[in-house]
């Protein structure tokens, strides 16, 4: 049995003093009905507990940690960096330097602009659409996250295309009613929208590879689809690739299907643990940004220097020549993440589990379900109490694991081929304990 007593007192004291006991809801286990371990370090593909557990992590800070924790080159430049102080609120060179590593391997990335966080950079870019289209609609798509400012935090019914509907009090209805959502992977539902309003939208936003449903890949053609109808009506298209950015490819979902949209978002792998997102696309476009342009934003600590530092090392090693014969970083990813995928089917099928599982690069995850999962509504239908069994077990067994089915699991370089043989085993184990 897991010892968590430590963290059980802690958590018990962090409930005292922040809502839920945690800075951000999903860190809190409720759904899997267990405290959380609390967290002393990490370094690696390990994460270890305040009460000694050591974990195989394959949450990475819910993505960012693509070279594994603590790595020495990241964390040499951060201390190199930090001993020249840690913010200036003015222009540096490592700010052009991580921009220009950014934009050669995304060329539809003509101007960019740090921010701080995924959910400013995807707010920032849809004030961006709006003031360059003079539109105020947007669409997004339901099960689909793109952080929590106002006017994203709604995801409406699926099934048919709906007005906007908050999904949390403090929404105001006149926000949510300029957000048009729409289910994810059905063409005729977003060509029924755009035919009837497309006019009106200024932008549609999507994660080109859904994470924060699981991870549900685009269907085959369906973000040729979105570039063409957006086309067609003067609509920007937005790829919120702050989760698939660096993972469903090096240069992201949009270099997997061949598909340049107008705008991009990028966060967590560009800060490399730190917090950093980015907005940037087509030059035009982007220089309707303040003070280029009358489209305001702005930040206190973007571009802050110990941020952009963690990023450039970090993209620096995985933009890196590999060694001849050897796989590049985002191959090596992929392969690896096959390889355990592979191992779970295997074990789920020897156990009589249904299950699908879900690859896009580096980025993964299953869902307990006979069915396949296109969609929000396909997710919604996977079975949460084997998920829970599935997650409890794999924690005891020191797998460390988003605690649900809606979220996504994440490779890294760290990983060692005898880590991923131990998750195969304890998957096996834990399929047992479903069956
Ligand atoms: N967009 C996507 C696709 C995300 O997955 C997330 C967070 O997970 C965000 C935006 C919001 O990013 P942040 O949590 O940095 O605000």
């Amino acid at each position: 049995m897991l010892n968590l007593k430590k963290s059980a007192a802690a958590f018990a004291e962090a409930k005292t003093l922040m809502p839920g006991g945690v800075n951000s809801p999903v860190r809190s286990y409720a759904n899997v009905g267990c405290n959380p371990p609390f967290i002393a370090r990490a370094q690696g593909d390990k994460i270890y507990d305040i009460d000694g557990n050591e974990y195989i992590d394959y949450v990475g800070s819910w993505g960012p940690m693509v070279v594994g924790h603590a790595h020495p080159n990241v964390v040499r430049a951060l201390q190199e960096a930090a001993a020249r102080g840690t913010s200036y609120g003015a222009p540096t060179c490592v700010e052009s330097d991580l921009a220009k590593l950014v934009m050669k391997v995304y060329p539809s990335i003509e101007v960019i602009r740090m921010v701080n966080s995924g959910t400013e950079a995807t707010m920032s870019a849809l004030r961006l659409a709006r003031g360059y289209t003079g539109r105020e609609k947007i669409v997004k798509f339901v099960g689909c996250y793109h952080g929590h400012s106002d006017s994203l935090l709604v995801h409406a019914g699926s099934g048919m295309a709906t007005f906007g509907v908050p999904s949390s009090p403090g929404v105001t209805r006149g926000t949510a009613q300029d957000t048009i959502s729409v289910p994810y992977n059905d063409v005729d539902a977003i060509t029924k929208i755009m035919e009837e309003m497309g006019d009106e939208i200024a932008a549609v936003i999507v994660e080109p590879v859904a994470g924060n449903m699981g991870c549900v890949p685009p269907r085959q053609g369906y973000l040729r689809t979105l570039r063409r109808l957006t086309e067609q009506h003067g609509t920007l298209l937005i790829f919120d690739e702050v989760m698939c950015g660096f993972r469903a490819s090096l240069g992201g979902a949009q270099a997997a299907y061949g598909i340049t949209p107008d705008l991009t978002c990028l966060g967590k792998i560009i800060g490399g643990g730190l917090p950093v997102a980015a907005y940037g696309g087509r030059r035009d476009i982007m220089m309707k940004v303040s003070p280029a342009g009358p489209v305001y934003q702005a930040g206190t600590l973007s571009g802050n220097p110990l941020a952009m530092t963690a990023g450039l090392e970090t993209l620096k090693i995985i933009t890196a020549e590999p060694e001849p014969g050897e796989a590049d970083y985002s191959r090596m990813l992929t392969l690896k993440t096959k390889k355990l995928l592979l191992g779970w089917q295997e074990k789920a099928r020897k156990a009589g589990v249904a299950i699908q599982a879900h690859q896009a690069g580096s980025m993964f995850g299953i869902f307990f379900n006979e069915h396949e999962v296109w969609d929000y509504e396909d997710s919604c239908a996977s079975d949460q109490e084997a998920f829970k069994v599935w997650f409890l077990s794999m924690l005891e067994q020191g797998i460390y694991l988003a605690p649900s089915q809606f979220e996504t699991l994440f490779m890294s370089g760290a990983h060692s081929e005898e880590d991923i043989e131990r998750t195969i085993d304890a998957a096996g184990n834990a399929f047992e304990q479903v069956a």
